[in-house]
């Protein structure tokens, strides 16, 4: 298990108390839960008890849609479909072809989870509400599918499922099979924890922050959502498992809209993000349906079904309204009031702070390892084109950047920098030409492509990932760097991995002279600042070319300083820079070479002196004011 927003102070521990110290919150909380679950068969009425096994299998289609939409910002609609896929197959291998329990159950997890990678390789390439309509349609599809197959059983459905035999007990009673559930919603809860904090996790929520910036810091964003997606249905189709074992029959109601709605409904009611809150939510909510149904009646006698249906709707929105960010931020604010809670001691943003204050220079940057030599092409640019139907925002460009240099690409609004930059870090497919590469040809393909092979680019509209801290998203450009995917984030076997990452991402944001508010929400940094942590970012990724997107706007004039000799410390230890940047003198200090773009046509390219001195260059800046232009060139040659 690990714990990424643990403090940094944990670093200084001793292996068993670092454990401790990232994992007590999961470890108190499945306490905690298992204690609950052992004491509840002794003291609660059958009626309660009922509730309580209900939410308990419940909890594992929350806790799966809660990673899909809480951290990976997915909607879906058909979680009920995977729940049924995992009861329907369970019930038919047990009655029909008399599988043990086990198998029969592994069959009916696997049945669910192979569904969601058949549907969602297609399905994962749409976003919002056409993926939440897709998953729809793929709920009705099974609902129908259920009513209309002879081997479900059409709409009798399957039954006659007994109870499984554990170690030679039978699980008979409802404290017995409570018992049953328990150590796998315990394993389910941690395994998703530990997803949450791991690599994969915090690579899924970039993703739900901005899917453009984490692709660019080499996040295959399709791959990753895919298998939350499969691992989502995996805990569905767990949950329709253990369900099958409780009502001992499976009808079409199992795959029905309204139970995919009421899974949503605990995710949302919990806390979107929250896995503890998809279980507190899946408790709320069939506690409220339950409690409905004693409440109405006696409130209003007669009442009918739908009038405690009304109820229960009634409730929910009140519940939502009243808690918008669910019972994972109501506990959240509680906890934080208490006296004893909240006071972080002191970590690693704290030292490193008290070392940025005394400092007054850049320190000295490692060299950059590049396979082509200093002066060789790097980058290689040949007829690129980009149409927007008549608009032609980039006109057969090409140019060649050499390693180890900054080229600066200039040009009036509107001349097609921002649409060059996306088809080199291949967030646009170009209309015509090549992007090359280190030899690679990577135009056309994603820009996780093109991260892979060591580019990495800023955003003229910064793409912050807000959902976490600054050294969070400093760490995100570490991403690259990293092995661990969804299988070992979950088990939490990459600890070791993370922490010599936190530890880099720390002094990259200390070359920056940001790391006093390094555990700030990067929301909260101003403009500036967030540029400045997007170029932390970029270079947390170690990358041989690095794309600027006017990197000085919105920086005030020591920071325009500051990130000024930054670049210039970055080309002398190897890296390769392409700028676009509007302060055209800041510009001509920096490059090695000049490009200048003007209507999408690259007008001219060569040292700043040249590019300075182009008449074409001055007239596309300044129009045909020639007193203009002449005062504009002055002022360029004094700034030089
Ligand atoms: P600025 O300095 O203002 O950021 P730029 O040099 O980066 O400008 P681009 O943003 O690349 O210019 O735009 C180049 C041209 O392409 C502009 O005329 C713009 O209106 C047009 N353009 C860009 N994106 C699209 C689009 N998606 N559809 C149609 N036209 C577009």
């Amino acid at each position: 298990m690990t714990h990424a927003t643990t403090p940094t102070f944990v670093g200084t521990l001793s292996p068993r108390a670092r454990f401790w110290a990232n994992n007590k919150g999961t470890l108190i909380g499945c306490g905690v839960l298992v204690a609950l679950m052992i004491v509840v068969p002794f003291t609660a009425s059958s009626s309660v008890m009922n509730i309580v096994v209900f939410a308990m299998i419940f909890a594992l289609p929350a806790i799966g849609l809660n990673l899909l939409m809480g951290l990976a910002g997915q909607v879906s609609l058909g979680q009920a479909a995977f729940f049924a896929i995992g009861a329907y197959t369970h019930a038919i291998l047990l009655t029909k072809l008399d599988l043990p329990g086990p198998v029969a159950a592994t069959v009916g997890v696997l049945a669910a989870m192979l569904v969601a990678l058949l549907v969602g390789l297609p399905l994962m390439r749409l976003r919002g509400h056409y993926l939440a309509l897709a998953t729809l349609g793929l709920g009705f599809i099974v609902m129908i599918g259920v009513r209309e197959w002879d081997v479900t059983g059409r709409t009798t459905g399957i039954y006659g499922i007994s109870r499984p035999t554990v170690l030679g007990i039978p699980i008979d009673n409802s404290g017995f099979f409570l018992w049953f559930v328990t150590p796998f919603v315990v394993i389910g809860l941690i395994l998703a924890l530990n997803l949450t904090h791991s690599r994969a996790g915090r690579a899924l929520s970039a993703v739900n922050d901005s899917e453009l910036a984490a692709e660019s810091l080499g996040v295959n964003t399709y791959a990753l959502r895919l298998k939350v997606f499969v691992l989502s249905a995996g805990f569905a189709g767990l949950g329709g498992v253990f369900y099958a074992y409780q009502v001992a029959i499976v009808s079409p109601a199992t795959a029905e809209f309204h139970l995919s709605v009421s899974i949503l409904l605990m995710v949302v009611i919990g806390g979107l993000g929250s896995v503890w809150g998809a279980v507190a939510g899946a408790f709320l909510v069939q506690f409220l349906g339950e409690g409905m149904r004693d409440i109405i009646p006696a409130v209003f006698p007669g009442a009918t079904g739908e009038v405690q249906l009304l109820g229960y709707g009634i409730v929910l929105i009140l519940v939502i309204l009243l808690l918008p960010g669910g019972l994972h931020q109501a506990a959240t604010s509680l906890w934080q009031k208490l006296p004893f809670a909240g006071k972080r001691p002191p970590g690693d943003a704290h030292a490193h702070a008290h070392a940025a204050e005394d400092d007054t220079t850049i320190p000295q940057l490692p060299a950059v390892s590049t396979p082509v030599a200093a002066g060789e092409p790097i980058l290689v640019l040949e007829g690129l084109t980009k149409r927007y139907g008549g608009v032609v925002a980039v006109n057969d460009v090409s140019l060649t950047v050499p390693a180890g240099s900054i080229l600066g690409l200039i040009g009036p609004n509107g001349a097609g920098k921002t649409t060059c930059f996306n088809m080199i870090s291949g967030a646009l497919i170009p209309s015509e030409g090549t992007v090359t590469f280190l030899g690679q040809v990577i135009s056309g393909r994603k820009p996780h492509v093109a991260a892979k092979h060591g580019l990495t680019r800023t955003f003229q509209n910064l793409q912050v990932f807000t959902s976490t801290d600054v050294v969070g998203n400093v760490y995100m450009g570490r991403y690259r760097k990293g092995s661990a995917g969804v299988l070992r984030g979950m088990l939490g076997l990459q600890s070791a991995e993370q922490s010599a990452h936190r530890a880099a991402s720390y002094e990259i944001l200390q070359s920056m002279r940001l790391t006093d508010a390094a555990d700030d929400s990067a929301s909260d940094l101003s403009f500036g600042k967030q540029r400045i942590m997007e170029v932390c970012r970029a270079l947390a990724a170690e990358p041989a070319l690095l794309l600027l997107d006017e990197p000085m706007a919105g920086l005030s004039g020591t920071e325009r300083e500051v990130m000024a000799e930054l670049l210039r410390r970055l080309r002398t230890a190897g890296l390769t820079i392409v700028l676009v940047e509007h302060d055209v003198a800041q510009v001509m200090s920096l490059a090695d070479h000049v490009a200048v773009l003007d209507d999408g046509v690259l007008i001219a390219h060569g040292d700043p002196e040249s590019v300075r001195n182009d008449p074409a260059v001055v007239v596309a800046y300044l129009g045909t004011d020639l007193d203009e232009a002449e005062a504009e060139l002055n002022e360029l040659e004094e700034h030089a």
